[in-house]
C-alpha cells in the first residue's frame, strides 16, 4: 500500500547535476579550485590567479572584482564579463526560541528550499539541503510528501552555506555541516561531494572533513562515495526488522537492511570510523522495547551510535510522538543493551525547522506555539536524513 512515489525508487541511480548559468557566465560558487584553475588556464590565464581569487572570495567575503587588488587591471575588466558571483536569494529568515534559525531560499521556478543553522555550546551546525522535494517518500517526513522536482547544483548548495555565513554575528563560524535538509544527498551525488570539496578547501572555507556528515536514507551503491570524500555517515534506520522499515521508509524494499548493514560495515573497514544511526520513535510503529532489542541486535557488528530521535509532529503526518515515559523506557533498554545512544532535545520545532519537518510546501503556518510541550533531554545533537533533528 505504499503510495504513489514507490515507483520512482526504480530510477534511484546516481544522476549528476549540470551546472547551467542562464547570463552565458560561470558561477563562480559552482566550481572547485581545479575547476577554476582549468577555467583559467582555458583563458589564458596563470593558474595561480584561482587561488587569489579564492582567498578573496571565501575569506575576505570580497566579490566586487574591482577591489581585487592583487589582479591585473585588464583582469579585473575581463573577470565580470565571464563570471558571476551571485548567490541564492534568502526569502525568508526565522528564528527560533531556542537560538535555532531556519532559512528559506529561493531557487527559481518557484522552487524553494530550507537550510537550518543549529547553535550549541561548543559548535554551530549548518543543515543543508541538497534536493527540491525528495523521492524517497519516507513516511514520517514532510519533505518526503513533495516529489522530486530537481536537484540542487553545486552553487545552490555552497550558495546556502555563503548566505548563512554572511548573517552570522560577530566572531561566530560555522563549525558543522550536515547534509539531512531536504533531498537526498546520494541522490544528487555530484553536486554534494563538490560542494564539500569545495567547502574544505584551505583557500575556500577550510572546513575539515571530520566536521562534514552526509546522511541517507539507504542508497547503498552510493554509500561508498561517502567513504571515498572521507567525511563521516548518517544512516536512517528507522526500523528494526525489513517489515517496520518497509513500511516507514520504502527504499528498504530496494535495499533491504541485510545489504545496507553490509554496506555499512564496508564503510566502517574502509574509513575506521563509526556511524551514526538516526531512529526515529514512532508511537506504536518503531517505540516498544522489543524494537530496542531488534536494533541492539542488528547493529551488533556495525561500529556505530544510535540517535534516538522522538517523531516531530507536522501536519497529516498520520504519526504520534511516544510518550515522554515511552521515550525514556526505550532509551533506558538501549542503553541497558549497552548501545552507545543519543536522545536528543528537539529544537526549532516553532519554526517547523526540526527532524522532518522541512519543506517548501507554504499552506502551513509559519511558526506553532510549543509552550506547552515537553521536550527532549540532552544537548547532544546529529541529525539524519531531512529529519533534521535538532
Ligand atoms: S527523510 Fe530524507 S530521504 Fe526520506 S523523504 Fe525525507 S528528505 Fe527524503
Amino acid at each position: 500500500m505504499f503510495n504513489a512515489y514507490e515507483s520512482d525508487l526504480s530510477t534511484l541511480e546516481p544522476q549528476f547535476t549540470q551546472t547551467t548559468t542562464p547570463t552565458g557566465k560561470v558561477n563562480f560558487y559552482s566550481m572547485t579550485l581545479e575547476d577554476l584553475k582549468g577555467f583559467l588556464k582555458g583563458r589564458g590565464k596563470e593558474q595561480f590567479r584561482a587561488q587569489q581569487i579564492f582567498k578573496w572570495v571565501y575569506d575576505e567575503r570580497v566579490t566586487d572584482v574591482e577591489s581585487m587588488s592583487n589582479l591585473s587591471k585588464a583582469f579585473r575588466a575581463e573577470l565580470p564579463e565571464i563570471m558571476s558571483f551571485d548567490l541564492p536569494p534568502v526569502l525568508k529568515h526565522l528564528k527560533s526560541v531556542d537560538g535555532t534559525q531556519k532559512f528559506l531560499f529561493d531557487m527559481k521556478e518557484g522552487n524553494s528550499v530550507e537550510a537550518v543553522l543549529i547553535p550549541s555550546e561548543d559548535r554551530l551546525t549548518l543543515c543543508l539541503s541538497s534536493e527540491v522535494g525528495c523521492n524517497m517518500a519516507c513516511k514520517f517526513c514532510f519533505t518526503g510528501k513533495q516529489k522530486l522536482k530537481r536537484r540542487l547544483t553545486t552553487e545552490e548548495i555552497v550558495g546556502q552555506f555563503m548566505q548563512v555565513h554572511d548573517r552570522l554575528g560577530e566572531g561566530q563560524r560555522i563549525s558543522n555541516i550536515v547534509f539531512m535538509g531536504m533531498g537526498e544527498p546520494l541522490d544528487n551525488p555530484e553536486a554534494v561531494f563538490k560542494s564539500i570539496e569545495v567547502l574544505q578547501n584551505p583557500f575556500g572555507m577550510m572546513l575539515s572533513r571530520r566536521k562534514i556528515t552526509v546522511s541517507t536514507s539507504g542508497l547503498v551503491p552510493q554509500i561508498k562515495l561517502v567513504a571515498n570524500a572521507r567525511v563521516r555517515l548518517a544512516v536512517s534506520l528507522n526500523g528494526s526488522n525489513d517489515d517496520i522499515r518497509s513500511k516507514v521508509m520504502p527504499i528498504n524494499k530496494k535495499y533491504p537492511l541485510k545489504e545496507l548493514l553490509e554496506a555499512c560495515k564496508e564503510f566502517c573497514d574502509q574509513t575506521k570510523d563509526k556511524i551514526t544511526f538516526e531512529y526515529v520513535l514512532l508511537k506504536g510503529v518503531t517505540d516498544q522495547l522489543e524494537h530496542a532489542r531488534e536494533v541492539v541486535r542488528l547493529l551488533k557488528h556495525v561500529p556505530s551510535k544510535i540517535n534516538i530521535i522522538p517523531f516531530n509532529e507536522h501536519p497529516g503526518s498520520g504519526f504520534e510522538r511516544p510518550s515522554d515515559e515511552q521515550i525514556e523506557k526505550f532509551h533506558t533498554e538501549l542503553i541497558r543493551l549497552g548501545a552507545h545512544v543519543l536522545l536528543r532535545r528537539t529544537m526549532g520545532r516553532d519554526i517547523f525547522a526540526a527532524c522532518g519537518q522541512l519543506t517548501t510546501v507554504t499552506d502551513r503556518p509559519e511558526t506553532m506555539d510549543i509552550s506547552n510541550s515537553k521536550i527532549g533531554s540532552t544537548n547532544e545533537r546529529h541529525f539524519s536524513s531531512g529529519q533534521l533533528s535538532l
